[in-house]
């Protein structure tokens, strides 16, 4: 079994080792190990089953850490990073000579945040090394944000997950990269676009795979359950369209009145896209245990963090 537990002193020991863990972050698990070593990044990439071209991101503690990763920082990451640090934006720089190529799948550039969760914040500052941490799930699969996900996924080919609660945002990190000095949106996240905005001015987005040849790894088909799922803005057209069928529904705020329902997972009563992220992922494994012939999700208000919320939504119902 895999142990769950808060205790920092065992994970930094099991570090040290050049073995993994899972580590709590605000916006899912990550799957961390030591990003200088070979052994440990391989055993991720194993791990997860990741494909090699798909570069990991880099979390550190201390925007002072940046000097010893990059080689060039626009003026707009730094704002970025001191807007955003500790937080869910991930910042895609000129790497130097000292990150390993299997970190950034060969590219010239490397991924860094600063995650804001105090039990992984307290952990990287006892750490002699930055992380690399993706997500803490099989490749494609549905993104872990509760510490008994990882444990369902990993059993016991994972040493620990260093507990810290269930995740607040729910969803994965903002990525920004730069063309020139100027700030492109590679991926939707946990910070909006909006917020992002008022800070640096409008950016450009560049999240679908035929635009990001940058940004590899932005795959169409990802966190998805293995129940087949349907994304719909007409709920009752598509309900009639899976007759005699056991249908679970992932819906925005409202419930709805059938008896062919199986289950109804409500991601936010209040009408708050925020509180919709946090619980998304966690909806989704739930219906994924009832087997269901069919997840029939709602798309959501497509502003502000909704845009993040149909994004993983579109990605995990492509076929
Ligand atoms: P995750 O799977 O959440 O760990 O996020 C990793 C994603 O970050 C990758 O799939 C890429 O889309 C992006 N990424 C990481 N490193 C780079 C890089 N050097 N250049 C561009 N995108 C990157
Ligand atoms: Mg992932």
């Amino acid at each position: 079994m895999t142990m769950i537990s808060g205790n920092i002193q065992k994970a930094i020991a099991i570090l040290n080792q050049n073995d993994l863990i899972a580590i709590p972050t605000e916006t899912v698990y990550g799957l961390a190990g030591n990003i200088y070593s070979e052994a440990a990044i391989s055993k991720i990439f194993a791990m997860k089953n990741r494909p090699l071209f798909n570069p990991l991101i880099v979390h550190i503690h201390h925007i002072s850490q940046l000097e010893q990763l990059t080689r060039y920082i626009p003026d707009k990451a730094l704002v970025l990073a001191k807007a955003f640090w500790p937080g869910a934006m991930t910042l895609v720089l000129k790497k130097n000579s000292q990150v390993p190529d299997l970190i950034t799948a060969g590219k010239d550039s490397v991924a860094i945040r600063m995650p804001n969760h105090p039990v992984a914040l307290a952990l990287l500052e006892q750490l002699r090394f930055p992380l690399a941490a993706p997500s803490a799930n099989p490749f494609g699969c549905i993104s872990p944000t509760k510490a008994i996900h990882v444990e369902e996924y990993f059993g016991d080919t994972l040493r620990m997950v260093l507990d810290g609660g269930d995740c607040e945002s729910g969803v994965e990190s903002t990525i920004v990269g730069f063309e020139g000095d100027e700030p492109i949106l590679y991926r939707l996240g946990a910070i909006s676009v909006e917020d992002i905005a008022a800070v640096v001015g409008s950016v450009n987005i560049k999240n679908k795979e035929e635009t990001t040849p940058d940004a590899p790894g932005m795959l169409l088909k990802h966190y998805a359950p293995l129940t087949t799922t349907h994304l719909t803005t007409d709920l009752n057209e598509s309900i009639k369209s899976f007759a005699h069928q056991k249908i679970g529904l992932l819906l925005f705020s409202k419930k709805i009145d059938d008896p062919q329902i199986v289950h109804q997972e409500i991601l936010s009563e209040n009408n708050d896209l925020k509180e919709a992220a946090t619980y998304l992922y966690a909806a989704m494994h739930r219906l994924d245990k009832l087997n269901l012939d069919v997840i029939i999700a709602e798309r959501v208000p497509d502003i502000g963090l909704g845009k993040t919320i149909n994004d993983r939504l579109e990605r995990a119902t492509k076929k």
